[in-house]
């Protein structure tokens, strides 16, 4: 048994050299504080691979010697997974060294990469042989495949291209063992019996450490087109989803719900954003449509905005005449969730419902949250193509932080206890983490648990990796 970060960091140094170990409080701070600034953690030690070897090695000696580990991605997760356990310290391994692009076959239209590999960096690599990774989000220069893959990461063209549980052929996982399970196949079918890389998608680093993946391309998008359309209501916002998808030749790509208190956050956070209208509305649809050849997307959008106009779904719309328009328009979808922030205490959610129940459970959720608190904001806006709201809410500014936390917590219980009324779920993209653990196993039937609980016990019997993440740690 050594697992003193004394003799650690001894083993660690030897291992991976300079700059392979992190120990200085200072330099710590990068790997501990979450984006939100909610969660704070204390590692034993941060080691930073570079090989797929580094990473097996090193858990390897954590298994026989009982240290219990994370994996650490860009560290943009949102239910504090990536944090380093506070009661029970834990080596955290980052990733952040192990990004190579290891090969892209265009014709294939897969990329092959290391697991480190910041997303905007696969997608840039993806362009330069005239294709596109489309996984896309605001945190896309930070966050990394290897997150991507263990948070199955969804994001603004899911309607489209799917999640990562879609758009992932091929994985290399470090198992709680050390042991490689090597799946790197590039095969666009392949109905082997079990698929075993969908268990690592979506675990949260609880079942191994992904260190590499080989993820579907798309053809580069050769025409975009990105359109902000003010709705006199969320019903008129997904009447007009259903005609989009239907007389879009299915190049929707985008379609994302903006009540107009999100367009106030962004010219909070952002003063210099323009209103691309001169009115007021209750509420707007960004979407946007993509094609690769050559397709009228100008024809097709005016069509919609025409039949929208006439049927009593679009009341105005701004249709962008160039990049930096379009640019604009995302800012307002970006920087509305850095005025929500700005705003302090919150509540986050990322739920999702059947899009044809979003329209009632908007009013019943909001009428819910007015009736027990009247003078909380809500803010809830989402990737509604995908039935995907954040939900969100802000407190009144006068009640004291411990008031806040106490109200957001009685409002979050009622919010998902409506969520499960209406056969929803708590977590559409960001998982469980720890800080959705509770809701989660409230939700959990004894038959899911037991299978849950089961997956885990085959891949880390001893749960010393990323343990107390979605199921709680029993030893
Ligand atoms: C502004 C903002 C916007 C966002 N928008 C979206 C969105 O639209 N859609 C969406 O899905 N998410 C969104 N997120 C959440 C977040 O960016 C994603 O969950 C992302 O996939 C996390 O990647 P990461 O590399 O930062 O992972 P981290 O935060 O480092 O880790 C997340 C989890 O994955 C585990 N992990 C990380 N790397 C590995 C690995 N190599 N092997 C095994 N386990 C690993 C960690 O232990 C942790 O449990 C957003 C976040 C922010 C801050």
């Amino acid at each position: 048994m050594a697992s003193d970060p004394v003799t650690l960091n001894a083993f660690l140094t030897e291992r991976l050299g300079a700059g392979g170990v992190v120990d200085d409080p200072s330099d710590l701070l990068r790997y501990t504080t979450d984006w939100a600034g909610d969660h704070r953690g204390k590692p034993l030690l941060v080691a930073r691979p570079r090989t797929t070897e580094e990473v097996a090695e090193i858990v390897a000696h954590c298994r026989c010697h009982g240290i219990p580990m994370v994996a650490q991605g860009g560290h943009t997760g949102l239910v504090g997974g990536a944090q380093p356990d506070a009661e029970r310290p834990e080596l955290l391994i980052s990733l952040e060294r192990l990004n190579r692009i290891r090969e892209i076959d265009p014709l294939n239209f897969t990329i092959s990469v290391d697991a480190g590999c910041v997303l905007q960096s696969v997608k840039d690599a993806a362009m330069e042989h005239d294709c596109d990774f489309p996984l896309s989000f605001s945190a896309q220069g930070s966050c990394q495949i290897g997150g991507n893959v263990s948070t199955n990461a969804g994001g603004l063209n899911v309607l489209r291209h799917g999640m990562m549980r879609q758009l992932v052929l091929g994985l290399e996982v470090v198992l709680p063992d050390g042991r490689v399970w090597n799946a790197m196949h590039a095969l666009h079918k392949d109905n082997r019996g079990y698929d075993i890389k969908q268990l690592f998608i979506g675990a949260e680093g609880t079942l191994g450490i992904v260190t590499g993946a080989v993820l579907k391309l798309t053809p580069r998008a050769q025409s975009t087109r990105t359109a902000l359309v003010a709705v006199p209501d969320v019903a008129a916002a997904l009447a007009l989803y259903g005609q989009a998808r239907r007389s879009c030749c299915d190049l929707l790509s985008a379609f994302e719900l903006i009540p107009r208190a999100c367009l106030e956050l962004a010219f909070e956070a952002a003063p210099d954003l323009p209103d691309p209208f001169d009115t007021v509305y209750p509420v707007y649809v960004l979407l946007e449509v993509a094609a690769s050849g050559s397709v009228d997307l100008d024809a097709m959008i005016e069509h919609l905005f025409e039949h929208g106009t006439t049927a009593g779904m679009v009341l105005d719309g701004v249709l962008a005449g160039s990049d930096a328009q379009a640019e604009r328009l995302w800012q307002i979808r970006e920087r509305m969730v850095e005025g929500q922030q700005l705003r302090g205490e919150h509540l986050r959610t990322d739920i999702a419902l059947p899009i044809s129940s979003l329209g009632d459970f908007f009013h019943a959720a909001s009428r819910a949250m007015a009736a027990r608190s009247p003078e909380t904001m809500v803010i809830a806006y989402g990737h509604i193509g995908d039935g995907n709201l954040h939900f969100n809410l802000l407190p009144p500014a006068d009640l004291d932080l411990a008031a806040k936390k106490t109200l957001l917590h009685e409002l979050e219980a009622a919010l998902f206890s409506l969520v499960d009324d209406y056969h929803g779920s708590i977590s559409a993209e960001h998982g469980i983490g720890r800080v959705k653990q509770t809701s989660f196993l409230n939700g959990l039937n004894a038959l899911e648990r037991e299978l849950f609980e089961g997956i885990r016990a085959l891949f880390d019997p001893d749960e010393l990796m990323a343990a107390g993440r979605i199921l709680p740690r029993t030893r």
